[in-house]
């Protein structure tokens, strides 16, 4: 048996690229008191047989930087170790067989300009020039980065895990981890079969096992396995070599030039889950068997694009296991049930090409105590609990692999393992004939199809088939009233004698204000970065209630947790199923609540956040005056039982008033239009309410300071270098969806961070931040701008506001 130390400041669990890479990473960072622990030899679960592909351009821009990040590392990590990586530069192509495929590839080409990435757009005959045995029949266009590049992912790993040692990693193969110790919600060591390590932190790189190694401490690591398939030919005599990776998404396939042969992989649209019953304890350097049926059709759409495919013989076939994630994105960060463990894991796909900037990006994080920049596309906090159930990973693998290389639609909602999380009044809206989309399991109406069309989306980068649809709810919330259901909201109660005084620390505005005020707050980092957007409204002297959104239901809850000193006389509770939540918004809201309610709602008796306990048909809720819309409206929170009578009361009071149900998409136009922001698009924990133009909500002088205070202090002296500001696009032909660069006189100066269409102003909106090189940004140098978004690689003229373009002073709001 190996031997092993009884304690390590860092037990990594896991051999694979991505333990190594954590491990070198820490290392880097001086931190090298870390035992890697493997439970076979490196590199023997998923790792060895990766085709090695290391591409930079990923959905958003922070994963594109980690992706960038990682190409850098390993063009460089050869000379640093004197192991061989076999990684070469050679560019990658990815063609388009359609002209959405192309606008696709083409607003990824205008995203990778924000970043800093080297691209360039083909014609079919300039990629063809590029990689000659390539067919263009069919083809529309094709983009390609001449910075990414190819590794051996066994070598690379080898590579990542010297460098550890030599920083003093010890690394154990043939050790494998059976338990995870804790105390107090700390973990505190691991269980191996060779004895007890105790440790600080604990990093789960377990790979496609790492769901199981989680669940050993209670917590939620959703990933399954699926089969993954390659081909390797006979050599080819005509192929040239350094060949760029060449990707036909519409194929769904990849191809990679290896010492003149052509390794060719799938993407393919129903993948294969694996490993249903539990990843055999066994399984080291293994295969799963080919399954030729499966392949053959992919096979077939290969040799169209590359002929040469159909004279070549096959000297592989290979089928390997790899783990993915109900979202496609990996799962990185500390788990929120049990501090001082770590997950990087789930890595759908493309784990040598993210390994690099995973492992830095984890590293700065166990080290400092917190992410180095806003990771929210990929932390592990974005996953809810139920999302480990075996059967919806299952259901939901059969699609996601695909989605590697689908179209990328703008809205697309998976279509597997659907229907789990259900509003009480859910089966009312579908026969209303709302359109679902879902949001961390939650299915919620995005919008309402008209009598006699069908509520289902017709995907495409124009307007889709729900705009006009959309549009109409849009216009009932800013002429009349529309009904909305919101009931996803995660809500939270904190209660306790030092309620008032905890959440005083946490929110950067004053919330000990009177009962049945409601606040608009922001909690924040100590950098000042914004952790959480929320509500919270004073229910009474000793107790909260806190209202924030559905998708960071965990995250909040966490944070708020973990704020509560062990020694408060207060008490966080998750309250999010026990009440719906009804909008009533829109200017006739007030009349229309009226004829329901005895309450006194006038401007007087029921001012602009504030919120009361009133009677609403037969039962009693809570409506709170407050708005992400921009009208008069109120938020209805009814006990969950009592939903079903409440939303029929108002459906059948709302013909008089011009009430239509509304969708999600309609709310995020409405939204848009005042430039209310959204938190994880423009709003994150590295940006500040400084940057944001959240300074109204900001209580600088209240008594005992609030986390972040003083970093914002000192941002404010130091003056602004960035800021947020709401963008109007020229034409209306065009969408804005998010990560669009905006250019100011010629200059990238920005990216859109979250769009829609604002159907009272009449333009595509967007937000984004805007920087001047290191300068400040002043209210005067965004006026004297003149301002340009690119959209699919062609500028278009636009304006930019630093006010919203919609009701600036809030009027409607208040009245
Ligand atoms: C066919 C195929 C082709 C691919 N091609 C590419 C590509 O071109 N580009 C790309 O970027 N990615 C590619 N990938 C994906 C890539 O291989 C994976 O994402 C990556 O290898 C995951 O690395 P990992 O370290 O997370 O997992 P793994 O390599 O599986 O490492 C996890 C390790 O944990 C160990 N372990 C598990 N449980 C324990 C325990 N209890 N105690 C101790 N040790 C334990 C395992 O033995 C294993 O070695 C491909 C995958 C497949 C299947």
């Amino acid at each position: 048996m190996p031997a092993i130390p009884s304690h390590a400041g860092v037990v990594i669990i896991g051999g694979g690229i991505v333990g190594c890479s954590v491990a070198y990473h820490l290392a880097k960072r001086g931190c090298g008191d870390v035992l890697l622990l493997e439970r076979k030899r490196l590199t023997c679960g998923t790792t060895w047989h990766a085709a090695g592909l290391v591409g930079q351009l990923r959905a958003t821009q922070n994963l594109t930087r980690l992706a960038q990040y990682t190409t850098q590392l390993y063009e460089g990590l050869e000379r640093e170790t004197g192991q061989a990586t076999g990684f070469r530069q050679v560019g990658s192509i990815a063609v388009a067989a359609s002209e959405a495929r192309f606008e696709e590839l083409k607003r990824g080409a205008s995203m990778a300009r924000c970043f800093g990435l080297e691209v360039q757009v083909l014609s079919p005959g300039a990629a063809r020039e590029r990689w000659p045995l390539l067919s263009t029949d069919g083809l529309v266009g094709a983009v390609f980065l001449p910075k990414d590049g190819q590794t051996n992912p066994v070598d690379t790993t080898q590579a990542l895990a010297r460098g550890a040692r030599r920083g003093g990693v010890r690394i154990v193969e043939d050790v494998r981890v059976t338990g995870i110790r804790s105390d107090r919600g700390r973990v505190t060591g691991v269980a191996t079969d060779s004895g007890e390590v105790r440790a600080d932190v604990v990093v789960n790189c377990a790979g496609m096992w790492a769901r199981e190694v989680a669940g050993w401490a209670n917590a939620s690591v959703p990933l399954h396995a699926a089969e993954h398939f390659y081909i390797v030919t006979q050599p080819i005599r005509e192929l040239a070599s350094g060949l760029p990776i060449l990707r036909d998404a519409d194929a769904c396939s990849y191809f990679k030039e290896d010492a003149g042969k052509l390794l060719v992989g799938w993407f393919e649209p129903r993948a294969k889950p694996w490993g249903e019953r539990g990843i055999p304890e066994s399984f080291a350097f293994d295969q799963l068997p080919a399954d030729l049926g499966h392949i053959e059709p992919l096979i077939a759409q290969a040799m169209h694009r590359v002929p040469v495919l159909e004279s070549a013989g096959v000297q592989v076939f290979f089928n390997g296991p790899e783990s993915f994630t109900p979202d496609d994105r990996y799962l990185l960060g500390e788990v929120p049930e049990l501090r001082g463990l770590y997950v990087a894991a789930g890595f759908n796909s493309i784990g040598i090409q993210s390994a690099g900037g995973a492992g830095k990006v984890l590293a700065d994080w166990i080290v400092d105590g917190h992410p180095p920049f806003d990771l929210w596309d990929v932390d592990i906090r974005r996953c809810v609990p139920f999302q480990r159930n075996k059967r919806y990973l299952r259901d939901r693998t059969v699609e996601t692999l695909g989605l590697l290389y689908a179209m990328h639609w703008p809205f697309r909602q998976p279509e597997t393992a659907r229907g789990v999380r259900k509003s009480a009044l859910h089966d009312r809206l579908a026969a209303a004939g709302a359109c679902f989309g879902e949001v961390a399991g939650f299915e919620r109406a995005n919008w309402f199809a008209a009598a006699g069309t069908e509520p289902r989306y017709e995907y495409r980068y124009g307007r889709q088939n729900w705009f006009e649809h959309s549009a109409a709810e849009h216009r009932a919330v800013r002429e009349d009233v529309a009904l909305f259901d919101q009931s996803s909201f995660a809500k939270f109660v904190l209660k306790g004698a030092d309620a008032a005084a905890v959440l005083g620390r946490i929110c950067a505005n004053e919330v000990d204000v009177p009962i049945g005020k409601v606040v608009y707050t922001q909690w924040l980092n100590e950098r000042g970065g914004i952790e959480a957007d929320l509500t919270v409204t004073r229910e009474s002297e000793d107790a909260y209630l806190i209202v924030t959104s559905c998708a960071t239901q965990v995250r909040d809850f966490n944070w708020l947790c973990r704020s509560v000193p062990d020694t408060a006389r207060a008490v966080a509770v998750d309250v999010s199923s026990g009440y719906a939540v009804l909008g009533l918004m829109g200017p006739r809201s007030r009349e229309l609540l009226a004829t329901l309610s005895d309450a006194d709602l006038s401007t007087a008796g029921f001012p602009f956040a504030t919120s009361q306990i009133i009677d609403l048909g037969y039962a009693r809720v809570r409506a709170s005056r407050i708005t992400y819309v921009g009208e008069l409206g109120y938020e209805l929170y009814i006990p969950t039982e009592f939903a079903p009578s409440v939303y029929d009361e108002i459906v059948a009071a709302g013909p008089t008033f011009g009430l239509r149900l509304a969708g999600y998409h309609a709310l995020n136009s409405l939204r848009m239009e005042k430039a209310y922001r959204h938190w994880g698009h423009d709003i994150s924990d590295e940006d500040t309410p400084l940057e944001a133009g959240l300074h109204f909500a900001i209580a600088w002088k209240k008594a005992g300071g609030f986390v972040g205070r003083e970093a914002l202090e000192r941002q404010r002296e130091a003056g602004l270098r960035r800021r947020l500001v709401a963008v109007a696009l020229g034409r209306t032909d065009r969408m804005l969806y998010h990560n669009e660069p905006i250019w100011r006189n010629g200059e990238l100066v920005g990216r859109i961070s979250s769009a829609m269409f604002g159907h009272t102003v009449g333009a595509p909106l967007g937000l984004g931040y805007l920087a001047n090189g290191g300068a400040p940004v002043t209210p005067e140098w965004i006026a004297a701008g003149h301002y340009e978004v690119e959209v699919a690689d062609e500028r278009i003229p636009a304006r930019v506001s630093l006010q919203p373009f919609y009701d600036p002073a809030s009027e409607r709001v208040k009245q």
